[in-house]
């Protein structure tokens, strides 16, 4: 039997942003490449998010810098599918080498020459490089606490798609990121009872003087910065592009009628047990919320900038009842709460890769995606070189700087190849 090979010089696993911008500047520095994709083109945009999701960004700013959205206001907050549609448009434009429904099994290093020998669903490919671009949210994360109990119908955020897919009855939402919050909010509005658990949190306004919050990030340099704030890695951002975006207001949600709860700490014999932290919680959120506005106003301030001022935008609402007397105890059934939806993040799952790029946590050892292990990149994780590196944007920045590190290392072979060859030839 023979087992068919491809050969390429890099090849990057995934086609979603990350896989996308990864082609587009290897493409320009004409690096010769192949992706492969176990789905579709941007399939978690598709069919890893609920049905109302909207970017979290604005059209103008939630893009690559090659092409905008067709037809839509630059301020709106672009819906799932379209985003999704928009990189299957995009991989077209710049002729991407994409094979979909081919999943990569295994990677292992060669022995005795450069490369990688790599298993696929649609057999062996040889590749000098290979750039790992298979997303920064890949496996969803339940923690252990979750009850065992076959009455509560649980669910992962990312497994959530509407209202109608939960039985009736309360609903306990675990965990108050953007993902998290949006989906209460859904919830609240479908007429479902809610208790959101909420942990330590940035909140940034959605606007403020008249700019999006990511102009403000931008600007201030945070989308640049390197490294997260020491304690802060796993602070969720709750931010919102629904219904034309606004600003996340946990005490405005209790007001509606959503029950606010602590970080949820553990279920037994149907009562799930709060940590006493809810106004802490939003404690810290507030002052996340007016550090930016502060910041934004120095800004305008030393640049001069007519922005038009927003005193509203500090008033902080009343502490609600369940922040004042929080409840730190529910009996689940009696509170008729019958789902939870656990919005509780991902983690990576490199199982596939065979190669020794990994720290004893298991997380890739890498410099801005150029990994320890000679030719292996990482592209699109949390973090890779700054804190806009997971997102649409700056996955595109990151997907350049690794693309020229690719382009360098093929020039040193070249010379390294020219030097053989010539002597070579003088041996000849
Ligand atoms: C709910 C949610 C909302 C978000 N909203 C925004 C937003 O508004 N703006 C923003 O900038 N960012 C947003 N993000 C963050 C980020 O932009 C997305 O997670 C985005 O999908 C990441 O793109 P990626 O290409 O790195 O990974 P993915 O889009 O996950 O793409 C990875 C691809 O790799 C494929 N793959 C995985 N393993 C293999 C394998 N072994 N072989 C072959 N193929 C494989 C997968 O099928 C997938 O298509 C959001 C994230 C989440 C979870």
């Amino acid at each position: 039997m023979t087992v068919e090979m491809t050969s390429t010089d890099t090849l990057v696993v995934g086609a979603g942003q990350a896989g996308v911008a990864m082609s587009e500047h290897l493409g320009r520095l004409g690096v010769p490449h192949l992706v492969v994709e176990r789905d579709r083109i941007a399939e978690s945009w598709r069919t890893r998010r609920w049905d109302s999701l909207v970017a979290n960004g604005p059209a103008w700013h939630d893009r690559f810098p090659g092409m905008e959205f067709d037809g839509l206001d630059p301020g709106s907050f672009v819906p799932k599918e379209q985003v999704a549609s928009y990189f299957e448009a995009y991989a077209k434009r710049i002729d991407a080498p994409i094979r979909t429904g081919v999943e990569v099994r295994r990677v292992t290093r060669n022995t005795g020459r450069p490369g990688f020998s790599v298993e696929t669903s649609d057999g062996m490919i040889d590749a000098r490089r290979v750039v790992v671009a298979t997303g920064p949210f890949q496996r969803p994360v339940i923690p252990a606490i979750a009850p065992r109990d076959p009455a509560l119908f649980q669910i992962h955020s990312a497994a959530y798609r509407n209202s109608a897919q939960l039985p009736a009855g309360g609903v306990l939402v675990v965990g108050a990121g953007s993902s998290g919050v949006q989906i209460a909010e859904e919830l609240l509005r479908a007429g479902r009872a809610v208790y959101l658990s909420v942990g330590p949190h940035d909140r940034p306004p959605r606007r403020y003087r008249g700019r999006d919050f990511c102009w403000w990030l931008g600007v201030l340099g945070e989308w640049e910065k390197e490294v997260a704030q020491p304690g802060r890695e796993h602070v969720t951002i709750a931010v919102s592009g629904a219904r034309g975006g606004y600003t996340v207001d946990f005490r405005q949600l209790a007001h509606q009628g959503m029950t606010l709860v602590g970080v949820t700490q553990s279920f037994e014999n149907g009562v799930a047990a709060f940590a006493p932290d809810l106004a802490d919680n939003l404690a810290r959120g507030d002052e996340n919320y007016l550090t930016v506005l502060d910041t934004a106003d120095a800004y305008a301030a030393r640049n001069g900038l007519d922005l038009p001022e927003e005193p509203e935008a500090r008033v902080i609402l009343p502490d609600p009842a369940c922040v004042t007397d929080p409840v730190l105890e529910l009996d689940l059934a009696a509170a008729g709460i019958t789902s939870i939806v656990w919005a509780t993040g991902y983690a990576v799952d490199f199982g596939w890769l065979d190669v020794d790029a990994f720290g004893a946590n298991g997380k890739p050892l890498h410099q801005r995606g150029v990994s320890v292990e000679p030719g292996l990149y990482f592209i699109g994780l949390p973090w890779l070189s700054c804190r806009a590196s997971a997102f649409i944007w700056g996955v595109w920045r990151d997907a350049q700087r690794v693309a020229e590190h690719i382009d360098t290392q093929r020039k040193y072979f070249a010379h390294h190849d020219a030097i053989q060859h010539g002597r070579e030839t003088s041996a000849a």
